[in-house]
């Protein structure tokens, strides 16, 4: 104690002294070195730390306070306190130490406590001012004490709030009542608190304990704006709270977020990942925000294909807690997307709709409506009265909802309409009555039938077209049916049927039998109808057959029907046919006529042909005999002027040769009769001949005729030497005649040779008059001439040429002809022959013994005296002898008797011919026969054929030929003997 410069009078004094005092170091733990008896006694014995921190003092609390009081086991003492001085003491004098007595009042230190807690507010005032305030005023409101006090309080209550405070203070304040109220304070920062008080007033003071209770309005605010959230969600929609503190990382749902979440995941597994997804989100969301957003709103996906919208806000400046909802409005979206496909169903429908009230308000219309009444698409029509201008009965519609509720639940209507655009259509309306919420609504479905009615209509016309045209037309159309069991009916008959088969139109109904039909056919038909009627059926193709029916029900007269008809198999296996009948009678009446025309005219056919072939036959034998006559004339030295005289004679002569012959040639071709030859010749030899026979008319015609035979042309050929001679004879006389002091060229190629055939060019060129294109194709008409003057001109009958194409064309060949008019024609042809083979060749290897040809003796058989006369000459100027009999009879005694070379046999004679002669000499003789005729060669040639005759000359005849002919048949008979 002496360091501390405490003497002994002042410790005596307070040892001595009844009141607690003690002494304790300045520095830290404040050591207490001294303390008093009472002290002791009191405090000190039971200290467990004497220092003033075991004391449970703060010192620094007391720094500026002279007292303090100290709780110890339970009791308050008052000290009074010395401090230690910087000039003097260097301890802390506690003294004046006593027991503060309360009596169930709280303690000094309990009241001090009191007043200095941060809970609330407590203040003392007068009037309108505070004298004292608690040192809680600085946590709750942000100021110092001394900022609040002996200042006017108005100014920091909320203006809202003023008047209310003003009226409580001057009502209670005279009663000096006890008031609560409720007032916002403003707060240092600015911000106004809520601050709960109850005031005691008293005669000159007041007393305020103040709680500050703005955070239940912030959380009510924060309520209401939670609820508010939720109030926004979409109809129909499941919605709940949350809450989230982004810094903790909790989220809080509500039981009906919690259903949500469990309803789209089933679990509660997945209700973990669903809130660090969704804690994530949020984080995101707000990064993303700027400071002065305060709310934000977004979709979570709590899976692949569901989804929650939520909105969210801060409840308070922490920006780290959110507050907001979620939703699941999926099934309000299936609703709504449900309900959209019904409306757009119901406006799209294709038929025209309404849903009317039985007032006819019209409740609902669809698209189709304005469409059918021809309205603008937007114009809205709402009581069916509106309608009226359109219908025909302008109160229709009272029918339509009025209609009786029978047993049909739809009643329908038709009714006209001519819409806005003006059409006329026809409406087929059905009404339905429908109940809704206990009010009666009519269903109204409206539709176009116009155009089924037109269809209608058309197919009704068609068919009355058709029922009309079958009964028109002439005959009577069917049909028939055979089916799968073998029956056959007629499932339709026209009216006509009953002309043709002769029933009463009553009796046509029964005739739906097939045998009823079949009873009507003449017997001798029945087969021919039957049978057609099967291969028809059997091969499926259209059935045609004309037969006999009884013409009436009693008549036994039959008439003439002709029956066709097309099979159709259907899909049933029945077998069907259409088909008609019709009556032919007179067709047939005038087929016979026909029949028996045709039969006349070929009968007068034939006459003129025998006519022809007859006065040919009798032209031919005088003709023959004035030939023969100048040929013998000629041998008998005639002078100039009589061989002139022959010349003109023998010209005339040939000409009328060549003519008859193109008549009968034509005649021939004409009947089909004319056949080509196939006879070995000498190509060479022959075309030689038919020069040599023209040169005298080259020479009249002052022409000179050339010509020109290639290489290999020598050969014997098969083929018609007769025929081939015409044609060129023909082509060069032609050439001839029209060329005048000019050329005519024959040119004869070999153009090839394949085997045994030779293709050979032939060609007839003058240097005449020439074609004119147009009458090039012409002239190979019958009977055709450039100019029918020409004939007069030039002679001819217009016949060569044809005659000459038609031959060409029998002999694979065909003509043509360039010509150009003043410069000359060229006629030219190709032919084809087989060749000849080498044994044509065989007689001339036995030429050596080639019989004489000297002092012939001849048999002629010729019952014209003038031919007689003429061949005779012929065969005399020969040097040969002959014998002459009159017909085949004695042409058979005189061969039997004697002996000749060669006969000369007619054909045609009396009392035998020369057909059935050569039979009878066959039998005994083996002499050989040459046919003599004027009748056309081909004609006769089969029965020469058949006969054996050994040759055949045609009259007139050409002594030449006729020698030639001769020397060859005995050639061969002696070859063959
Ligand atoms: P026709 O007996 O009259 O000669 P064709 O049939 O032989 O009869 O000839 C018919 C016509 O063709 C002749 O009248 C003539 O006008 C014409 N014609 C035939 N050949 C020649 C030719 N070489 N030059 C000019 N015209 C010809």
């Amino acid at each position: 104690m002496q360091d501390k410069g405490i003497n002994s009078t002042f410790k005596k004094i307070i040892y001595e002294s009844s009141e607690m005092v003690f002494l304790a170091d300045d520095s830290y733990p404040y050591s207490i070195f001294y303390g008093n008896e009472s002290f002791e006694e009191e405090i000190g014995e039971s200290l467990k730390e004497k220092t003033l921190v075991g004391l449970g003092l703060d010192i620094n609390a007391y720094i500026f306070k002279e007292e303090l009081v100290l709780t110890h086991g339970k009791k308050d003492f008052s000290f009074k306190l010395e401090l230690p001085q910087d000039s003097g003491s260097n301890y802390f004098l506690f003294y004046q130490g006593k027991e503060i007595k309360t009596h169930g009042l709280p303690s000094r230190k309990e009241a001090y406590q009191f007043f200095t807690s941060k809970l609330d507010l407590i203040a003392i005032g007068k009037y309108d001012h505070l004298t004292y305030l608690n040192s809680s005023v600085l946590s709750v409101l942000g100021y110092e004490t001394e900022e609040l006090l002996n200042t006017n309080l108005c100014p920091f209550i909320h203006e809202e709030d003023l008047a209310r405070i003003q009226g409580i203070w001057k009502s209670h304040q005279k009663n000096q009542e006890v008031a609560l109220c409720e007032l916002r304070f403003l707060g240092k920062d600015g911000n106004y608190r809520h601050l709960e008080c109850s005031v005691q007033f008293n005669p000159e003071t007041f007393f305020v304990i103040a709680r500050d209770i703005s955070y239940r309005y912030i959380q009510a605010k924060n309520d209401h704006k939670l609820d508010s959230l939720i109030d926004s969600v979409p109809d129909l929609t499941k919605s709940g709270k949350w809450k989230v503190d982004l810094e903790e990382q909790t989220v809080f749902l509500e039981p009906s977020s919690n259903l949500i979440i469990e309803g789209l995941l089933g679990n509660d597994l997945a209700k973990d990942t669903f809130q660090s997804g969704f804690l994530n989100q949020l984080k995101e969301s707000v990064k993303t925000l700027t400071i002065e957003q305060q709310e934000f709103e977004g979709e979570f996906w709590v899976s692949e294909s569901e989804k929650v919208d939520f909105s969210a806000f801060f409840p308070n400046k922490n920006r780290s807690i959110i507050w907001g909802v979620i939703w699941d409005n999926s099934k309000s979206r299936k609703i709504i997307s449900e309900f959209d496909f019904l409306k757009k169903a119901w406006i799209e429908c294709p038929d025209a709709m309404m849903i009317v009230k039985p007032d006819g308000q019209i409740v609902l219309s669809n698209k189709e409506v304005n469409q059918l009444f021809g309205l603008e698409k937007n114009s809205k029509i709402t009581h069916l009265e509106d309608l009226n201008v359109f219908f025909e009965e302008s109160y229709d519609w009272r029918e339509w909802v009025n209609f009786p509720s029978g047993d049909a639940s739809i009643s329908r209507f038709s009714t006209l309409l001519i819409n806005e655009k003006g059409q006329q259509l026809t409406l087929e309306l059905a009404a339905s009555r429908m109940e809704f919420d206990n009010s009666m609504f009519i269903t109204l479905s409206f539709r176009n039938i116009s155009e089924k009615i037109n269809l209608e209509k058309k197919v009704e016309d068609s068919s009355n077209f058709l029922m009309n045209l079958t009964d028109q037309v002439p005959g009577g159309l069917y049909q028939m049916v055979l089916n799968s069991e073998g029956q056959m009916n007629f499932s339709f008959l026209s009216k006509g049927i009953n002309a043709v088969l002769g029933i009463s139109p009553q009796k046509i109904h029964e005739f739906n039998d097939i045998s009823t039909a079949i009873s009507k056919v003449h017997p001798q038909d029945l087969p021919q109808v039957i049978m057609s009627s099967v291969a028809s059926a059997r091969k499926m193709e259209p059935w045609q057959c004309q037969f006999r029916v009884k013409s009436g029900d009693n008549n036994q007269e039959y008439r003439w029907v002709l029956g066709a008809a097309r099979p159709q198999a259907l899909e049933n296996g029945d077998m069907v046919w259409y088909g008609y009948l019709t009556d032919i009678s007179k067709q047939k009446e005038f087929e016979s006529k026909l029949d028996e025309a045709r039969l006349a005219a070929e009968k007068a056919n034939q006459i003129k042909s025998d006519f022809l072939s007859m006065i040919s036959h009798e032209l031919r034998t005088p003709l023959n005999a004035i030939s023969g006559s100048v040929y013998s004339l000629f041998h008998e030295d005639p002078t100039d002027n009589q061989k002139s005289a022959l010349n003109t004679i023998n010209f005339a002569v040939e000409n009328l040769i060549i003519m008859i012959n193109d008549l009968l040639d034509f005649q021939k071709i004409e009947a089909g009769k004319l056949t080509i030859e196939h006879i070995p010749f000498n190509l060479k030899n022959t075309v030689d001949q038919v020069l040599k026979g023209l040169s005298f008319h080259a020479k009249d015609s002052k022409n000179k005729l050339n010509l020109h035979l290639s290489e290999g042309l020598d050969i014997a050929v098969k083929g018609d030497k007769t025929r081939l001679s015409q044609i060129m004879n023909n082509l060069i006389t032609n050439a001839l005649k029209f060329t005048n002091e000019g050329n005519v060229d024959v040119r004869i190629e070999l153009l090839g040779q394949v085997r045994n055939k030779v293709k050979v060019y032939f060609e007839v060129k003058d240097s005449g008059i020439g074609i004119a294109p147009e009458h090039q194709e012409k002239i190979f008409d019958d009977f055709d001439q450039v100019k029918p003057t020409f004939s007069t001109k030039y002679g001819g009958t217009g016949l060569g040429l044809s005659i000459t194409r038609k031959l060409l064309s029998l002999m694979g060949g065909k003509i043509s002809l360039d010509s150009q008019v003043g410069k000359g024609s060229k006629f030219f042809f190709e032919l084809e022959f087989d060749v000849e083979e080498e044994k044509q060749k065989i007689p001339m290897k036995v030429d050596n013994q080639t019989p004489s040809f000297n002092g012939l003796h001849l048999l002629m058989a010729e019952d014209n005296d003038v031919n007689a006369l003429v061949l005779g000459k012929i065969i005399k100027k020969w040097g040969y002898t002959y014998e002459r009999v009159h017909n085949g009879q004695e042409a058979v005694e005189a061969a039997r008797i004697g002996k000749f070379d060669c006969i000369l046999m007619d054909i045609q004679m009396p009392v035998m011919d020369g057909f059935e002669a050569t039979i009878e000499i066959k039998k005994f003789s083996g002499t050989p026969i040459i046919a003599l005729t004027a009748a056309a060669k081909l004609e006769i040639m089969e029965r020469i054929d058949e006969c054996k005759f050994e040759g055949f000359v045609a009259k007139p005849i050409d002594a030449a030929e006729l020698l030639k002919r001769i020397k060859e048949v005995i050639k061969e008979s002696n070859y063959k003997a």
